[in-house]
């Protein structure tokens, strides 16, 4: 089922179902199915059956239903929703040391956006107050709690108590905690960093942390069998150095200090992000600090963001004037590419051109009614590009997948809102680090038919398959950014 052969897994189910209704595996099984085609009612009331028939002597499967039930609300929204802190909270109470109740319970409160829940859970299950407990197994509470990171963290941020846990962070972080030297858990080293630079004002220790990761001695540490596990932390490690030495690079500018050392940074980060990442942020956001600060660095930001974006724009010239197939899901994935580079290098106005084309592509739109305004459906295996970066949006979580409207930024690596977290972000009220009141956004979804005209030949009633890309647009561009010397090709 998890290799998206939905159908056959179904048929299955419903085959074992038939021949043993008490077959509660097989019935958690079909409620599977249906939570993946999100007809979550039918799921929840499968799932209910399955905890009729379930024996009672079977304690782990009973909970495995359960878990499985509020996950269903969960995703389901709307009243699922109280449904889901209701049952949650229940089984907190029966068990309230079970992290992984306690995880689920904090996801349904984020889920209502209930941050004073969070706020409570939280303490009671850490027993900050508590004098009997000792600070290591606090401190290894809060590590249990982190399969809800960002809700925990920003339930913690948006009442003002992120303080709370620095103490018990602090006992990983500076390596004063015995028996903790990441050898055996280097992903946990990283899960601190992005905790940090999440919700911390202070990046400095975000930094420190991430240097001691990108240290050879760091993965020289690793015990033998944990090598492997060094990828995860190496990636998220350079994507986040490379954010830091670009805001340490913006606000210096700002504040009249120099400027050189996070801009070195960054390039050097590029250099060891480049074999493993193929457009890694660190060059992204090298060109951006380059070309926003200006000055003496005209010349050096148009050579960082080049070659891709030539590369990018031959093949949907090729697409545009060839016989074959006008569009594909790589057209698709090319112009979404384009649209990052293109905003990296400064171009807006032709970077939404090349969004408005690939959204209404993919992910597909949803319109259950031809008077009903278009909705954006963001499905599990369409475009990331087109995931709101707000408070809807929680790693391995989307607390609402169907947008009314979607903002872009034009300052921000590919950064977008939903139009009830853009008001968020305008207010300054998103808990955790993350954009800015004061950029500019621009609204991409719905898409203007206007919009779309730019880049690529698609009329209302023109079905997806048959759209083209403007090969004059794309040459227009191409011709542009072929002229520009500096680099390799
Ligand atoms: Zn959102
Ligand atoms: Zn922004």
């Amino acid at each position: 089922m998890e290799l998206g052969d939905n159908k056959a897994a179904e048929v299955q189910f419903s085959e074992a179902t038939s021949l043993d209704c008490k077959s509660w595996m097989a019935i958690q099984g079909l409620a599977g199915c249906r939570r993946l085609e999100k007809r979550y009612g039918e799921a929840a009331d499968l799932i209910l059956k399955a905890m009729e028939v379930v024996p009672a002597t079977m304690a782990l499967a009973t909970e495995k239903l359960q878990q499985d039930l509020i996950s269903i609300y969960l995703a389901q929204g709307g009243p699922g929703l109280h449904r889901a802190v209701d049952l949650a909270e229940r089984a907190c109470k029966e068990s309230p040391r079970d992290s992984e109740r306690v995880v689920l319970y904090i996801k349904a409160l984020y889920g209502i956006r209930n941050f004073d829940g969070i706020l409570a859970v939280v303490r009671g299950f850490l027993r900050l107050e508590d004098e009997f407990e000792t600070e290591d197994s606090k401190s290894w509470r809060l590590v249990a709690l982190f399969g809800a990171i960002e809700e925990m963290g920003r339930g913690l941020r948006a009442t003002g108590s992120i303080d709370l846990v620095r103490p018990l962070l602090d006992r990983f972080i500076k390596a004063s905690f015995d028996g903790l030297d990441f050898s055996t858990e280097p992903w946990m080293a990283m899960w601190f960093v992005e905790f940090l630079y999440d919700f911390y004002d202070d990046m400095d220790e975000a930094r420190e942390l991430c240097e001691r990761i990108l240290d050879p001695a760091f993965e020289q540490n690793l015990r033998v069998d944990y090598k492997w596990a060094y990828e995860y932390p190496l990636i998220s490690c350079l994507d986040h150095m490379a954010k830091i030495c670009y805001l340490e690079a913006l606000s210096s500018h700002e504040n009249g200090r120099e400027v050189d050392t996070w801009l070195e940074k960054l390039t050097g980060l590029r250099e060891l992000a480049k074999d493993r990442i193929s457009v890694p942020d660190s060059q992204l956001l090298a060109a951006t600090a380059y070309r926003t600060i200006g000055g003496c660095y005209e010349n050096k930001w148009r050579p960082l963001l080049r070659h891709e974006i030539v590369t990018e724009l031959r093949s949907l010239s090729q697409a545009a004037e060839g016989q074959g197939r006008p569009w594909s899901v790589e057209v698709s994935h090319s112009i979404g590419r384009l649209g990052v580079l293109l905003t990296a290098a400064g171009d807006p106005d032709n970077a939404m051109a090349a969004d408005a084309l690939a959204l209404d592509a993919e992910p597909p739109l949803q319109t259950q009614a031809p008077d009903t305004a278009p909705q954006l459906q963001v499905t599990p295996f369409g475009n990331s590009r087109y995931i709101c970066d707000g408070i809807c949006t929680a790693r391995n979580f989307k607390y609402n997948a169907v947008y009314a409207e979607l903002f872009w930024c034009t300052e921000c690596l590919d950064t977008c809102f939903c139009g009830l977290c853009h008001e968020i972000v305008k207010s300054g009220k998103l808990p955790y680090r993350r954009c800015s009141p004061t950029h500019r956004f621009v609204r991409a979804f719905p898409v203007s038919l206007e919009m779309k005209g730019v880049a690529g030949w698609a009329g209302a009633d023109v079905p997806v398959e048959e759209w083209r890309v403007n090969s004059e647009w794309v040459n227009k561009l191409l011709h542009e950014w072929s002229c520009i010397s500096g680099c390799g090709d």
